[in-house]
Parts: C-alpha cells; sequence; structure tokens
C-alpha cells in the first residue's frame, strides 16, 4: 500500500502546504527545487504535467527530501548547489552556503584591479570556491589560488574549478596565507568566519548546519581577520590590495587593525542591503623594514 500522492500535481499541494505549515517563507519554490531535485525534471516540466505520475522510487526520495528539509536542512545543502555571481556552484555541509552579500566583495575587485594584468590574486578560506571561481571566470588573465584549511572543502572547491573549466583557479591547503611566499601575490580577498562565537543567529535558519569553523571566530568574531591582516603586509607586493568581508558592526575594528598594520587607503563598502561588509586598504609601497 502507498499512501503518498503519486501525480506532480498533487505531490507539489501536498509538500507545499507542509512547507507553508512549517512557516517556510517560499514553500511553493522550495516543493518545485525537491521535487525537481528527486524526480530529475525540471520546473517548467512539473508545472507543465500535472498528471504525470512519478515512479514509487522519485516519490521516495522526495519524501525524504521534505522531511529533511521541513527538519531545517538548508535547500543549497539538499540540492548540492547554488547560485552564485551566475555560477551554479556545488556546495557541501564542509562548506559555507555562498552568500548574496558575498558579491561586493568580488565586484570591488573587478573594479579595483586592472582586468587584462596578469594578477595573482588570493581567496584566504575559499570554501567552496565562490570568489575564486567568479573572479578567474571573469578575468581569465588572472590567476586565482583558493586557500584553504578543510581538505574536504578543498574537494568541492576543486569540483567547482573542474567543472567550470577554470583554468587559471588553483587551490592550496593552508592555515591562512601560512603556505605563502613573501610579497608574492597582487591581492588578498577574503570572507572569513566573523561571527562571534555567542551569537544567537548561530542557533537559526541555515546556520545550524553550516561549518562552525567557516562562522565563527573566536569571541568577537575576528580571530581570523586578524590573523589575515597581521600577515598580509607579508604577503602582499607594495601598493597590494586587501579587502575582507566582515559583520555589519565590525567595520571599525578593520580598520584600526590595518592602520596598526600600515595600510593605506582604507575604505569601507557596504553591500546592496545597506550594511557595512567589505573593508579593503592598500599595502604601504613604503616597506618598514
Ligand atoms: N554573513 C554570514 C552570516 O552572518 C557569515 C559568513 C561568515 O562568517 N563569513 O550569516
Amino acid at each position: 500500500m502507498n499512501a503518498l500522492p503519486s501525480q506532480i500535481a498533487e505531490l507539489r499541494r501536498d509538500a507545499s502546504r507542509r512547507l507553508a505549515d512549517a512557516g517556510h517563507h517560499s514553500p511553493a519554490l522550495e516543493a518545485d527545487l525537491l521535487l525537481g531535485a528527486a524526480s530529475g525534471l525540471e520546473r517548467t516540466q512539473l508545472i507543465a504535467w500535472p498528471e504525470r505520475a512519478l515512479s514509487a522510487a522519485q516519490q521516495q526520495r522526495f519524501e525524504q527530501l521534505i522531511r529533511r528539509r521541513l527538519a531545517g536542512e538548508p535547500i543549497a545543502y539538499l540540492l548540492g548547489e547554488r547560485e552564485f555571481w551566475s555560477l551554479t556552484l556545488q556546495v557541501s555541509p564542509a562548506t559555507l552556503i555562498p552568500r548574496p552579500e558575498t558579491e561586493t566583495l568580488v565586484e570591488q575587485a573587478l573594479k579595483a584591479l586592472p582586468a587584462s594584468a596578469p594578477l595573482r590574486v588570493l581567496d584566504l578560506g575559499t570554501g567552496s570556491g565562490a570568489i575564486a571561481a567568479a573572479l578567474a571566470h571573469e578575468r581569465p588573465d588572472w590567476t586565482l589560488i583558493g586557500i584553504e584549511r578543510n581538505a574536504e572543502a578543498l574537494g568541492v572547491a576543486a569540483l567547482n574549478a573542474k567543472q567550470l573549466q577554470l583554468s587559471n583557479l588553483g587551490l592550496l591547503c593552508s592555515n591562512w596565507s601560512n603556505a605563502l611566499g613573501n610579497a608574492c601575490v597582487d591581492a588578498i580577498l577574503s570572507n572569513p568566519p566573523y561571527v562571534p562565537a555567542d551569537d544567537p543567529h548561530l542557533n537559526q535558519g541555515d546556520l545550524r548546519f553550516e561549518p562552525l569553523t567557516a562562522l565563527v571566530s573566536g569571541g568577537d568574531g575576528l580571530d581570523a581577520i586578524r590573523a589575515i591582516i597581521a600577515d598580509a603586509p607579508r604577503c602582499l607586493r607594495p601598493g597590494g590590495l586587501l579587502a575582507i568581508e566582515h559583520g555589519w558592526d565590525q567595520a571599525p575594528s578593520l580598520r584600526a587593525l590595518m592602520q596598526a598594520q600600515g595600510f593605506e587607503a582604507i575604505e569601507t563598502l557596504r553591500d546592496l542591503s545597506g550594511q557595512e561588509r567589505v573593508t579593503r586598504a592598500r599595502h604601504s609601497s613604503a616597506q618598514s623594514d
């Protein structure tokens, strides 16, 4: 006996209602994304074929996905992918789910750096490789180096580089910039963990399922940022760019840290929702030692 609905229209309606009852904001879209993943059908096909019945295996896969979603698992992990900068990126629970606000970091790098120079640009803590992949895609003349300490996340980044055919994206397993030589890059970009350890958001929504090491960095959220800024002058060529994503209230701390390291032209940029999101600076051209 099979108590589950089998026709596409019923499956969509039933799942959408269950997700809505659980307070999800886009229940119909979520239902369709998961039904697409379970059946291999496009959303347009789901809409066009309401009376088509799915196989028992497809129905079971769908039911499993709906239950996991109702238990809070992020859509991106259930689908195994997320769009970032118009690229479809593989993601896994070993990586942070790329956020729209991180596109601010990509955008400022595209504007600040010469498009057709053979630059070496570093993405520290690359995770799924989102920032490095977007820039490698936009700037074929640049060489992107994605650095990641977590080997599993680095595997996801490697998969993305391969699938997106980004031959100018290299990956390296290292704790921040430890593996790098002196004055070897033109720019350092990073979306490091920056959430304070006691932030209540960590117990809400998608964040509950994301790797804590990619989110949290000490009591004030600034441990990783301090380490990156402290080592950046060593790795950057004179005049090189350092740009770091951070929390809405952390910009003054980043500016002070950059100033203490002798950085120049320090400024903070806002994301599309108006929050201070990226602070950047240029490595001074005069060496202090
Ligand atoms: N912006 C993310 C959030 O608050 C955090 C990402 C990060 O720590 N790099 O959900």
